[in-house]
């Protein structure tokens, strides 16, 4: 942007937040222009950040980069993996961060009221005190947020039902307020917010994965769980890709578990291992093969010991079927894994400590994910694609995250390509790849939960899909302030 209009952003939005919540320095702005996969990328460098503290100072925000025609780009943490938070024609840093609240833990209906700022920590931390937990992210770090983790359109991986949003609060692009869900007509936000489908259509879902293009969500409604006395991890080794995702589909079918999801041995040796292992290729492989080939981690909540014990006689005979065992793992390696199945952010970020990686995702019924995992190693062997473990051995499929993300309809496949990013060899073939796998993922027909990749897939989507994605931006944001070409590439 030119300076002139730098410089007047900058002025009037002291007025809004206070000059200690804006600034137009460099070396404040970069941190907030970066995700968790911005090495991959190219990247881009916004004019200014901002901190609002209120929904008030938001709505004048928006109100002033509509009146100057300046581009807002909402930022929470930067967590995504999906390049969707970043800057891509200048402008404005909106961060989130600072409207941090729980408003409200309600144990009649057993939600939050939250505001964008809140981590999933913290409202795990928060909820547990009233014997209530939200479904956590698979494996994903903690220290980001839900609001952030809802406009990718993503989270609770393998949490069986995706639909975890009651209603939200949205900021529209030109400064006006309004609620959704039952929330939807004036005043139920604090009569009856908590009906999903309020009237009608159900318009939460337009601003689940708008990656801020159509507003800036303010709080949100989610749904919480009761913790029982009883929570457990059930571990499930398998030999076989197919017999794990049928163990998983007969678990979802059992329909007695809270979360369900898979990993390979790889997988599992990545997250389990401590930093002195790692760097011993020897004792690395036999950590390796300490593993079962692939290991489903079921999570039961039972009010009593026997109820505990039926449970696991269902589970075991469910996946006894398809050869499964229950397994236990020791010390440090049991330990780790269980931090991470709570919901830990420090191990989380273990299964990124290799090369940096990028996951690359597929969501398709269970049957279909065998050709899909095929297709990707014939992908790798054209493109001679190496990935090795630190075991210094090359693994044919990459390492994997299997989730049920809407009962058996559809499973959350992620597959973790790694790539070297100061090298410009190794980055260029990850790109090549990554086009590569997601043209041919879509064609083979996997969904993709992102909004972030109708940039590349809008050829193939119906027109009249397209025309609504268009038709709602247009309505609400006809100066085209909020994020733009973050979910399309031309607005
Ligand atoms: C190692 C690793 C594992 C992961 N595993 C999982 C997983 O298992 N399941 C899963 O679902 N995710 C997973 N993720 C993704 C990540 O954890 C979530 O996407 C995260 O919660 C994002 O939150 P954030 O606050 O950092 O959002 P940001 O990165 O700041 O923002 C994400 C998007 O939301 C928009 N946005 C943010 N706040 C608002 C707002 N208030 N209003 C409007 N738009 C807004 C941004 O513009 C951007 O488009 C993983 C990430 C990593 C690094």
């Amino acid at each position: 942007m030119e300076e002139k209009k730098i410089k007047e952003g900058y002025k009037q939005l002291a007025k809004i937040v206070g000059e200690q919540y804006v600034s137009m320095d460099k070396e404040d702005i970069v941190p907030y222009c970066r995700d968790e996969v911005s090495q991959a990328y190219r990247t881009y460098m916004a004019d200014l950040v901002v901190a609002p503290g209120t929904v008030e100072e938001i709505q004048e925000i928006l109100r002033l980069c509509n009146k100057i025609k300046m581009p807002v780009y909402p930022y929470a943490f930067g967590v995504n993996i999906s390049s969707t938070a970043l800057p891509r024609v200048g402008g404005l840093m909106l961060l989130v961060r600072r409207l941090d609240k729980i408003l409200e833990i309600n144990e009649e209906t057993h939600t939050a009221t939250i505001e964008p700022g809140v981590t999933w920590s913290k409202l795990f931390f928060e909820a547990r005190k009233k014997n209530l937990e939200p479904l956590g992210l698979g494996g994903g770090p903690h220290s980001g947020s839900l609001v952030g983790n809802f406009c990718l359109g993503g989270g609770n991986t393998g949490g069986i039902d995706i639909n975890e949003e009651v209603a939200c609060q949205v900021v529209l692009p030109n400064g006006e307020v309004m609620w959704t869900g039952s929330a939807g007509m004036k005043g139920h936000e604090k009569l009856n917010p908590w009906c999903r489908v309020g009237y009608g259509m159900n318009l939460t879902g337009i601003f689940h994965g708008a990656l801020g293009t159509y507003g800036v969500v303010t709080k949100v409604i989610r749904r919480l769980y009761p913790l029982r006395n009883i929570e457990e991890r059930i571990q499930i080794g398998f030999d076989t890709f197919e017999d794990c995702l049928n163990g998983i589909k007969d678990l979802v079918d059992l329909g007695i578990s809270k979360q369900v999801y898979g990993v390979d041995r790889y997988q599992a040796a990545m997250i389990g291992a401590d930093s002195e292992i790692i760097h011993d290729p020897v004792e690395y492989e036999k950590y390796e093969n300490s593993f079962p080939e692939f290991l489903i981690v079921d999570k039961i909540s039972c009010y009593n010991e026997k109820q505990q014990t039926v449970y696991k006689e269902l589970i075991e005979e469910t996946v006894s079927k398809h050869g499964g065992k229950l397994v236990s793992f020791t010390g440090k390696t049991q330990e780790a894994l269980m931090e991470l199945w709570n919901g830990s952010s420090s191990v989380a970020i273990r299964y990124i400590r290799h090369n940096p990686h990028m996951m690359t995702f597929a969501m398709l019924p269970p049957s279909m994910l065998p050709g899909l995992r095929e297709q990707t190693r014939k992908i790798m062997e054209d493109l001679d694609y190496e990935l090795t473990t630190f075991s210094n051995k090359r693994i044919e499929y990459p390492r994997v995250w299997i989730s049920p993300w809407e009962r058996n309809e559809s499973y959350l496949y992620e597959q973790e390509i790694e790539f070297v990013p100061e090298d410009p060899e190794s980055l260029k073939k990850f790109l090549k790849f990554q086009d590569r796998y997601y043209m041919e993922a879509a064609k083979y027909g996997s969904a993709q939960i992102n909004a972030g990749f109708l940039k590349r897939l809008e050829p193939l989507m119906w027109p009249g899909y397209m025309k609504i994605v268009r038709g709602i931006k247009q309505v609400l944001d006809p100066n085209n302030i909020m994020a733009p070409k973050q979910m399309l590439k031309d607005i």
